[in-house]
């Protein structure tokens, strides 16, 4: 074991909403917490604004709410260390978290904790533009171009021309086209041919007879001339695909690796699975957040980290 200094009550793996918010229900409790944060919750880049999350008005988009988050917790007595957990060992209550800095040389620390929180999120697949998702990236989640989540965004698409641009499953993109037709004046669907989930000959079949317009192809090119009003998909066949706004149907890979690793069940998306206070199959390990089987939002990742939170602070008491 490593000096009392790198002896935690909890180590809270991920510093999004979820981490942040067991974390601050933790030291409020005089726990003996760290965050482990590598950074790449979309609310360090998404720049929408947020409608369906109270109490931040009129500070409203993502990175700005993370930012303040971030700040309380840090302002609480918490040290939120910007590194990457590589591995973690052990059982409880006495797991070692072994952490890498995220830039610079490569050292290992070792943290030792008695029980572990898993606020990992998931990593969002964008469509692939050329063959390279970084060629999305310019797009991704700005408001007026391209939006992500139909629970949070569908209605932004009122009396809008949107094409779902499918960086997924079949399913996937029938949900998100389903989400948004109530709003949309129009709905077309385009499956890149090379997503993520492979495009099988009878997602052809479940596509024609489906109520929406739909193609496919590889995308070559996006060309953005007005936001929220006339913006083009380009495909290598020289396709010229047009709409107000793209609404993408992505692909999500829950970050539970490491869980998985230290015997912790998951569903068959790879999802965390725990009871409804967010303890998982480990002794010692709880989950919060979109690494969980739940409704990817803000709220939700606060609320199930909040719990996570004061279980851990009963259980620890015990
Ligand atoms: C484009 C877009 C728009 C959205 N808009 C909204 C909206 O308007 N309203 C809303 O409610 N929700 C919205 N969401 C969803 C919302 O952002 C998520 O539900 C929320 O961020 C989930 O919080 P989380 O803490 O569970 O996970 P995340 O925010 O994903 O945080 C997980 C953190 O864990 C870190 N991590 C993972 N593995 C490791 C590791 N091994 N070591 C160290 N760190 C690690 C990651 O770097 C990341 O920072 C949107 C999402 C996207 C992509």
């Amino acid at each position: 074991m490593s000096d009392d200094l790198n002896f935690y009550d909890t180590v809270i793996i991920g510093g999004g909403p979820a981490g942040i918010s067991a974390a601050m229900h933790l030291v409020f409790h005089h726990r003996k917490i760290i965050i482990v944060d590598r950074q790449t919750s979309p609310m360090n880049f998404y720049t929408n604004p947020v409608r369906n999350y109270l109490g931040v008005r009129p500070l409203a988009a993502g990175v700005g709410i993370l930012r303040k988050m971030r700040n309380e917790v840090k302002e609480s007595g918490v040290t939120v260390a910007v590194q990457n957990v590589v591995d973690i060992q052990g059982e409880f209550p006495e797991f070692e978290v072994h952490v890498e800095p995220v830039a610079g040389e490569k050292r290992n620390t070792i943290l030792n904790a008695k029980t572990l929180v898993f606020a990992t999120g998931v990593a969002r697949k964008h469509p692939l533009v050329n063959g390279d998702w970084r060629g999305w990236l310019p797009f991704a989640g700005k408001d007026n171009i391209s939006y992500y989540c139909p629970d949070c965004e569908g209605p932004l698409t009122f009396g809008k021309d949107v094409l779902v641009v499918n960086a997924g499953s079949v399913n996937s993109a029938l949900h998100v086209a389903r989400q948004i037709r109530p709003f949309a004046r129009r709905v077309r669907i385009f499956m890149t041919d090379d997503a993520y989930s492979p495009f099988l000959a009878q997602y052809r079949e479940i596509l024609e007879e489906s109520e929406f317009e739909w193609s496919n192809g590889v995308i070559e090119k996006v060309i953005v001339q007005e936001p929220g009003e006339h913006q083009q998909l380009v495909t290598t066949r020289g396709e010229i695909l047009q709409c107000n706004h793209f609404f993408v149907a992505l692909i999500a890979v829950p970050r539970s690796e490491l869980a998985v690793k230290i015997g912790v069940e998951v569903d068959k998306r790879g999802n965390i699975i725990t009871d409804h206070r967010g303890k998982t199959s480990v002794e010692g390990v709880w989950a919060a957040g979109d690494v969980r089987p739940i409704t990817q939002s803000i709220a939700m990742a606060v609320g199930t980290g909040n719990y996570a939170g004061i279980m851990i602070n009963q259980f620890l008491l015990q």
